[in-house]
């Protein structure tokens, strides 16, 4: 399996690309707003893709969908796929990114109807489903703590954990029963930083005081949705960066 890091931003950045990454270049996680420009630097093949997950409806995680839309609409992707686009997204999540689209492209835009005919939305809720099917891997749901409804991931195939994904997250039980889970590799949420006034991330040093004592002794955990670029003097924790290709 293989995870290319597209942007390692997080909402308020010095100029990185906006968080988001691909598996095996069809599934892809996370619709920033400038999805598009990321897409296009690492060449991915963007009617290739087959599924699209996205943790919660905040603008950094969804504000591209409608240029992506707009992309296959003017492609014709319909045609070439021959099945929907499959989506995931929180509860109330296909009505946000239809609005959007017309807000982006005007009310009645035929890229708002291509949207509603190919892209099979699938609305997650922990309650429902804990966990959902991403093309040959299962991801198993984690609720994490975060003003929205956002879900993080464990990505298992055959029961093997295969990596982690916690999505925007400060530091909480949340986070531990997904570290609890001994995967060796995990991308996580650190924007935070150690004098945040109210902290909604994840800080390195809370990271490093709390978590690696829950996680599988060779994990690794990169860092991303940051503000700024890092790089961490911590064996176990490295920072993810734009094209950066990690092989699992
Ligand atoms: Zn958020
Ligand atoms: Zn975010």
């Amino acid at each position: 399996m293989n995870m290319k890091i597209l942007g390692n931003g997080g909402a308020l950045n010095d100029g990185l690309p906006y968080n988001s990454f691909i598996i095996n270049e069809k599934i892809l996680i996370e619709m920033p707003p400038d999805v598009m420009l990321s897409l296009l630097r690492e060449n991915i093949d963007i009617p290739a893709i087959e599924q699209i997950y996205i943790s919660h409806l905040h603008g950094d995680h969804t504000f591209g969908f409608p240029f992506f839309a707009l992309r296959l609409f003017k492609l014709g992707t319909e045609i070439r796929q021959k099945k929907k686009l499959k989506l995931y997204i929180p509860r109330h999540g296909k009505d946000y990114l239809i609005d959007l689209t017309e807000k982006a492209m005007s009310v009645g835009s035929p890229c708002v109807d291509w949207v509603v005919k190919n892209i099979d939305f699938k609305e997650i809720s922990l309650s429902q489903a804990p966990e959902i099917e991403l093309m040959d891997y299962t991801a198993e749901l984690f609720k994490m703590d975060h003003p929205l409804e956002t879900y993080g991931f464990v990505l298992k195939k055959n029961s093997k954990i295969l990596f982690t994904y916690t999505s925007d997250t400060k530091w909480s039980h949340n986070i531990e029963f997904i570290l609890k889970e001994k995967s060796k590799i995990i991308l996580i949420d650190l924007n935070g930083e150690p004098g945040d006034p109210s902290p909604v991330h994840v800080s390195e040093q809370e990271l490093i005081q709390n978590g690696i004592k829950l996680v599988h002794p060779k994990a690794v955990f990169y860092g991303t949705h940051l503000r700024r670029f890092k790089k961490s003097g911590h064996p176990m924790i490295r920072y993810a960066e734009p094209g950066m290709e990690i092989e699992i």
